[in-house]
């Protein structure tokens, strides 16, 4: 890191140093920081739109779909941006539906995921005409027949397959194994299908899968897809049709030193094995949720206090603004993100725990990280695009951050920062003679 030159950081071009400074696209994030306050995120409107279009262009010339996995980031101007774009969307709640929708996604772009669809959930996303329910489980096919039939709707299904491969990848978000919750054994799965033919208010247009996120291989996706190819063609001999194939998402980033491969060599790979087979002419449909706003995201936040390894039993903290409730991810999976000062200083760096104020030893944003800061100071958390707002919480009756999408030297407020009130607005006092 060069106190004068241009100094990318891993993970995005997007994000890098100019003269000393941290800039996010055309932005100084010291500067957004000053203005919009902290804990922010920031995102690069042009770093996501270049992720949507590295998938685009590998699918050019062929039938394909992108539904962007919402959960990832489910910001409504982050929506708009890949609605606009032509993206489809995944989604897993009804929540979730009404965010596309009013972000201004068509819902023959949407495809419903998840274990858990309530049949008030089902009712509504048939209503809107979603184009596809990835069902997952032999009771959910029931209950979705029993709707669809009530409200006088037909559900588009797709079956999700559990393909049984291990992505090598964290066990909380490893999805394609046996034994965890998600999809249709492989053994079941032509069983499955021929139910789902017999049953009415249901027509089979698809099949899916998705093993797991923060994958840095190619390997397991060509396992997933032979396997799903396997069952293709054993479920198409008993003489039903499979229009599309969805292969979920998954694709890694860099948050460190890890190389995933990039999305042109991914569905490279896959294009590969899927024409070798003969499959070539179906509708291919991915699911990208990390991989498309992961890297183009910040957390900032402000130094509070350091506390000197002879103040806390010898090792050094930097308390900053920021806390497990806006950024679970190192809490929860331990996973290790990048942090830097947003104003690089000549001082010799100080190794640190750098932890926020919730009150939980979980309460960690990164271990033994060498920073040259002091009380004041902003830190950018990088790659924080992903599974960050998304999964933040009011615990300590914190209010989640504020948020704005940059685009060159543009800059839009798209949330703002939640007020103790926001909180408790739907709380209600006992009454007084209670
Ligand atoms: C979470 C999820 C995705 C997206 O996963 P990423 O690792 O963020 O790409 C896609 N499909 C389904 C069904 C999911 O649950």
């Amino acid at each position: 890191m060069g106190l004068g030159a241009l100094t990318p950081l891993p993970g995005s071009p997007q994000v890098a140093y100019r003269a000393g400074s941290l800039a996010l696209d055309g932005c100084d994030v010291a500067d957004l920081a000053a203005r919009f306050g902290t804990p922010l995120y920031a995102y690069s409107r042009t770093a996501m739109l270049a992720a949507l279009s590295a998938y685009q262009q590998a699918l050019e010339g062929r039938d394909h779909l992108i539904c962007y996995a919402v959960k990832a980031n489910s910001s409504l101007a982050v929506l708009q941006t890949f609605a606009r774009a032509g993206c489809g969307f995944d989604i897993v709640s009804s929540g979730e539906l009404e965010r596309v929708l009013a972000a201004g996604a068509e819902p023959s772009k949407v495809v419903f995921s998840g274990v858990g669809k309530t049949r008030a959930e089902m009712r509504q996303a048939l209503a809107v005409g979603v184009m596809c329910f990835n069902v997952e489980s032999e009771a959910e096919l029931d209950a979705l027949s029993a709707v669809a039939v009530q409200s006088g709707h037909t559900a588009r299904i797709s079956l999700r397959v559990n393909p049984d491969v291990d992505p090598k990848t964290h066990p909380y978000i490893s999805t394609g194994l046996k034994g965890n919750k998600f999809g249709i054994g492989h053994e079941r799965a032509v069983a499955v299908y021929a139910h789902a033919a017999s049953l009415p208010g249901l027509e089979v247009v698809g099949i899916d899968c998705h093993i797991g996120s923060q994958i840095t291989d190619i390997a397991p996706y060509l396992d997933a897809v032979d396997r799903v190819l396997d069952l293709v063609e054993a479920v198409e001999a008993s003489g039903a049709r499979l229009h599309h194939l969805d292969l979920g998402g998954g694709l890694g980033i860099t948050y460190t030193d890890e190389q995933p491969p990039s999305a042109a060599d991914l569905i490279g790979a896959l294009l590969q094995r899927i024409d070798a087979r003969g499959h070539g002419h179906r509708r291919l449909m991915f699911e990208p949720g990390r991989s498309l706003v992961g890297n183009a995201g910040l957390l900032v936040t402000e130094v509070l206090y350091l506390k000197p390894a002879h103040d806390a039993g010898g090792k050094n903290f930097c308390i900053v603004d920021a806390a497990m409730n806006d950024l679970m991810r190192p809490a929860m999976y331990e996973a290790w993100m990048g942090i830097v000062p947003c104003r690089l200083r000549a001082d010799p760096p100080v190794t640190c725990d750098v932890v926020g104020p919730v009150c939980e030893s979980g309460d960690w944003l990164g271990r033994d990280r060498a920073l040259a800061v002091q009380p004041g100071d902003h830190l950018a958390v990088l790659s924080a695009g992903a599974y960050g707002m998304s999964m933040a919480s009011n615990y300590n009756t914190r209010g989640r951050a504020a948020e704005v999408m940059v685009s060159g030297d543009q800059v839009w407020l798209i949330r703002e920062r939640e007020t103790p009130a926001d909180l408790f607005r739907h709380e209600h006092l006992l009454p007084a003679q209670s």
